[in-house]
Order: C-alpha cells, then structure tokens, then sequence
C-alpha cells in the first residue's frame, strides 16, 4: 500500500502487529479478513473519508474497528491534518442491545487491558453507553413514588424492583420494574429550573461524565444516533457531544430505524375510520370508494409478501403492488383536493 507518511505506515504496521501477534498472544486466532477490514478502516478514519465496509460474518469486525478507531488517535495528531488537539470522542452506533453491552463490558476492556500491557496506550479506554432520558431514573420523582408506595399493598417483585432504583439509575437493568413505575420515575422531558437535584442528581452526574473528554468511545443504537442527527439539523441543542467520527454498526438496520422515527403507518383500519367519517360528511360514495380500492391494496400486497415468504421475508416491490399503491395514493390526493373544497369556509 502507498501510505502517505511515516506515520500511516506506522499505524498499519501496528495493525498488523495487534491481530497477527499481540492479540493471538491473549488467545484471539489471527483472521485474514478481520485485519483488512482494519487497514481499511483505519485509512478512512485517518484521512477523514467514508468507508463502506461488507463484513461477513465471524470475521471480528468489532475488535476491526474498534482497533482502527484506537490507532486513528494515537496517529492523527501526527499525520498532520490539524487534529492535534482533538479530544471529541468516536461514537458507535449498533442496533442491538447485546452488542453495546458486548463492546462495553467485553470488547473494550479486553483491548484496554492488553494495550495497556504492551505499553500501546498510556491510561485505559473508556465508553459510555448513551441512551434517551426514558431509560434513567430521576432522583426527585424516585423520591415521592417511594413515599407513596412504601406502606401500600404492591407485588412485592415490583416493589423490590422500585427500591433497587436507589442503587441503580439505569432502569434497563432492573428486571420486574412496572411500566408504571418506569413512567413515574423517569428524567422528565424537561429538567424544572429549580430542581434541586440540577446540580447533583445522578442523571446531571451521568451527563457530566458524558461529556468527559477522556471518554474516548459513545455507544448509542442507531434510534438515538438519528434523533441526534435530527436535533443538529434543527439547530437544537445536540444529544451527543460533538464526534470526530462515526462507526455504524449492524447498518443495515438503520434503515428500519428510519422508518420507525420518520414513517408514517396506514392499515385498513385506519381507512374503515376515514371512511366511517366520510359518511358521518355525508360522502357515502367517496368512502366506497376509497374502501374498494384500499381493501385491493392489501389484498395484493399482502398476497404477494405471503408469496415471498412472509413476515421473515423482504418486501418485493412487484409491478402490480406499485400499480395498486399508485392507485390508493392518487384516490387519497384526489379525495384531499375534493374534501378542501367542500369544507366550510
Ligand atoms: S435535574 Fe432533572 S433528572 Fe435530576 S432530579 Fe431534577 S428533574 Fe430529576
């Protein structure tokens, strides 16, 4: 490979001695793909491009990345491209949830441990899992569910549950806690002005230690990661803190989280509603209408999924479940325009 300096050279070279010598010495086996995946990355991650990377699977792409994200910082304040100082952590974004307590409980004290061992690093690598606010306790609000249930009748697997919030601020590790309680005692969306907690609450310590700069890794899921993004492009205030660069783990699924944030979702049920309204509007024969035609629509698009497999299949985009959709979509604009005019006013 033609690297550009001495340093890059340098950085590969410390790729190769990670996977084919350091890490085989701490019980890892070597794999061939696993370390171009690395060298790969790690050009990316150094001259600030994209990669696009199709990782099989078993190939280790995590320990891949995570090692081309951990020489990305020892080498790029000497590659110069103006870095030098640059203390913004690498976020991670995966889909599921066994994979951010993977990397946080295994992946990355296991590098840290043998980096630190073979003087790789000089202090350990740090990360933090980032999630919403639902997913934390809020001291003030613990406080009064607390006074409220303490000598009430509650199943007593729940009220341990509850309790154990003292302890433990993030409810994901809290087996048996009520979704009611859960809604009690989360960080509310807004923090009041006067709380006294504001300085010294668990949630404000989590977010303090968030944004210490000697946490080099973020771990989000790809929901938090676009809702950070949509914050940004609104000029709202960002949930993560700014990044020098971004891994996107298991992308394939980003997608479907897209949807589920951005899209909107229309079944039959919802049509027979409209059309219920229709009529009430006195517009009995529009609402045939638009049950004829929406009752095809799933009858084709639901007949060809079960063709192709079913719920564990991919949706196919046929040439006759297009016509249909045109059909519904055209029959709702043309019902829209329709309904404006005959509003009052
Ligand atoms: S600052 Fe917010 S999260 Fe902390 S105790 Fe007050 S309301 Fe709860």
């Amino acid at each position: 490979m033609n690297y550009k300096n001495q340093y890059q050279r340098k950085a590969h070279r410390e790729v190769d001695f990670i996977f084919l010598t350091l890490l085989p010495q701490a019980g890892l086996s070597v794999r061939e793909e696993q370390v171009k995946l690395s060298h790969q990355m790690l050009d990316a991650l150094l001259e600030g491009n994209i990669a696009l990377c199709d990782a099989g699977v078993g190939i280790g792409k995590t320990y891949a990345y995570l090692v081309a994200c951990i020489l990305m910082r020892k080498y790029v304040a000497a590659t110069g491209n103006g870095w030098l100082c640059d203390k913004r952590p690498i976020v991670i974004s995966t889909s599921s949830i066994a994979l951010q307590e993977a990397i946080i409980q295994e992946y990355i004290p296991f590098l840290s441990d043998v980096f630190l061992s073979a003087g790789l690093i000089g202090s350990p690598l740090k990360a933090i899992v980032r999630k919403g606010k639902e997913h934390f306790v809020c001291d003030e609000r613990l406080g009064v569910r607390l006074e409220a249930v303490r000598e009430k009748p509650k199943n007593e697997l729940q009220k341990k549950a509850l309790f154990s919030l003292k302890q433990i601020y993030d409810m994901d590790e809290v087996p048996n806690l009520s979704s009611f309680d859960r809604r009690l005692v989360c960080v509310p969306k807004f923090c009041p002005k006067e709380c006294p907690g504001r300085t010294s609450c668990r949630y404000q310590m989590y977010l303090k230690q968030a944004r210490d700069p000697d946490i080099f890794f973020q771990i989000c899921n790809h929901n938090y990661l676009l809702a950070d993004s949509s914050h940004r492009a609104k000029d709202y205030k960002p949930l993560l803190t700014d990044y020098r660069a971004l891994i996107v783990d298991e992308a394939h699924k980003l997608p479907e989280a897209a949807r589920q944030m951005y899209g909107k979702s229309l079944c039959y049920e919802d049509i027979l509603e409209i059309c219920y309204f229709l009529e009430r509007e006195h517009q009995g024969m529009a609402a045939k209408k638009l049950k004829s035609v929406f009752h095809n629509l799933f009858h084709v698009v639901r007949e060809n999924y079960m063709a192709k497999g079913g719920p564990a299949s991919a949706f196919h985009m046929t040439e006759e479940c297009a016509t249909v959709l045109e059909e519904g979509k055209a029959l709702l604009k043309e019902l829209t325009g329709k309904l404006r005019g005959v509003a009052p006013g």
